[in-house]
């Protein structure tokens, strides 16, 4: 396992990554020299409660963004009774900044395929289906490919390995809304319907695709399994914190000098990930601002680089792991442009079913573009601020929402300063110094 030591002291471990990079990895032949589907073999070996409570042990949690147990998640399936069951793969990857599903897809389809097909094992499920955001189309190919090998193979099929328990992958594109990354929306797309959040309960574990028990989990989460039945979940436990176990996979982008996707141990510091493994602002240029989790997390001032990529240390920081996706600002960037650029976003993926996402969405849009229009008035931030109480703590019926609110109130909350100059003084001190640097 390939090791580097970071200034803060914890070592960097590659057990996702490990093998990337390596010759034919893509490919069956490939994966199988480096051990690939010996683990899915042992797994098919096993009790599948066995298999869950290994999970369960391991503390993994999920990478997707709402970062529950994966474990017990899959506990919550119910006993088969003898109709049809499904694992629902979520590779509908579309929060902004956010890229490492695309990442371990193209790197190792086999390594996703075979965490697919042990939970199904573990879950009782004979089908799965991945649902793929549909501008993913090389990673698309490269799991069509993938599945065609297991086929030929007879990996997929009625007697995996010689067990008489079939499996099966379908794969179906998403067609590009941001709201199916939403599990239960994912299933409406699924089944060929509008794709919009359903109420729960009931939860997709009893009533999910086609109104059946139905396991739903992100790429990066299945991908983690073949590694931890392998090496087994005391393993697993000896990365991380005590509550966040084992390493993930962050895309690091924006205004750092090296953007890409890094594997952390979880717990490291983001100076780290910022400072260190991306490379740090340009010459000249001072971090402002990051989005610890993706868009949706709240906006972090660079004096916050210190917190942790804990859970618990983002959520004491009032910020949010979520999908991993950590976008950086230096201080060339306008809060209050950025701010708008991506309320927009949120506004125009508002799949319309609760009001106080549709209109507060594009309301709040409306009064930003105002303000950066430096027709703005002291009264307009109230009503910004009265926007954002609106759209959190519930009166939306998916996170959407709440994304669109934090949007503004962490911007607000970090950045009040900018906010006044640009609705009471009408004016942009970072857009003067930008221009001055450019003259
Ligand atoms: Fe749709 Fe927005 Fe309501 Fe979510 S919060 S269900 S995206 S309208």
């Amino acid at each position: 396992m390939a090791e580097l030591r970071g200034s803060h002291g914890k070592a960097r471990h590659h057990l996702l990554t490990q093998h990337f990079g390596a010759a034919g990895l893509a490919t069956l032949k490939g994966y199988q020299k480096l051990g690939g589907y010996d683990t899915l073999e042992k797994a098919l070996a096993m009790e599948p409660k066995a298999l869950v409570d290994e999970v369960k042990a391991s503390g993994l949690r999920g990478r997707g963004g709402a970062g529950f147990a994966t474990g017990v998640k899959w506990g919550f399936m119910p006993p088969p009774d003898g109709g049809p069951r499904y694992v629902v793969v979520n590779a509908d990857e579309s929060e902004p900044g956010t890229s490492k599903d695309r990442y371990i897809i193209e790197n190792s389809p086999h390594m996703v395929l075979e965490g697919i097909l042990i939970a199904a094992f573990a879950v009782q499920s004979h089908q799965a289906w991945i649902y793929i955001r549909g501008e993913y189309d090389r990673p698309y190919r490269m799991l069509m490919d993938a599945i065609g090998e297991l086929r030929e193979a007879k990996i997929l099929g009625s007697k995996p390995f010689g067990k008489d328990y079939p499996l099966d992958i379908q794969m179906y594109r998403g067609h590009g809304a941001y709201i199916c990354g939403e599990e239960t929306a994912l299933l409406e797309s699924l089944e060929g319907k509008r794709a919009q959040p359903r109420s729960r309960p009931p939860y997709p574990a009893v009533k999910g695709a086609w109104a059946r028990p139905t396991l739903l989990n992100n790429i990066e989460t299945l991908a983690t399994v073949p590694w931890i039945i392998k090496h087994g979940a005391a393993e697993y436990t000896k990365f991380g914190t005590e509550k966040n176990r084992g390493t993930r996979l962050l895309s690091v982008s924006g205004n750092v000098r090296k953007p890409g996707v890094y594997e952390i141990e979880i717990g490291v510091p983001f100076t780290h990930v910022i400072m260190e493994l991306a490379g740090g602002p340009f010459e000249g240029r001072q971090i402002k601002a990051f989005w610890p989790g993706g868009s949706s997390a709240k906006v972090l001032p660079a004096s916050r680089m210190d917190v942790t990529t804990d859970a618990e240390a983002l959520a004491a920081a009032d910020s949010m792991a979520g999908s991993g996706g950590c976008m950086v600002a230096d201080n060339s960037a306008c809060m209050v442009e950025t701010t708008y650029r991506l309320l927009k976003f949120y506004a125009y993926e508002s799949c319309g079913k609760c009001t106080p996402c549709r209109v507060g969405g594009n309301w709040a849009v409306r009064t930003v573009a105002k303000i950066l229009a430096g027709e703005g008035s002291r009264l307009d931030l109230q009503i910004l601020d009265k926007i954002q109480a609106g759209l959190q703590d519930g009166r939306c019926l998916c996170g959407l929402g709440d994304s669109a609110g934090w949007v503004v109130q962490s911007a607000m909350n970090h950045f009040p300063e900018e906010f006044e100059e640009h609705a009471v003084r009408h004016t942009c001190s970072v857009k003067r110094e930008r221009a001055a640097a450019s003259a």
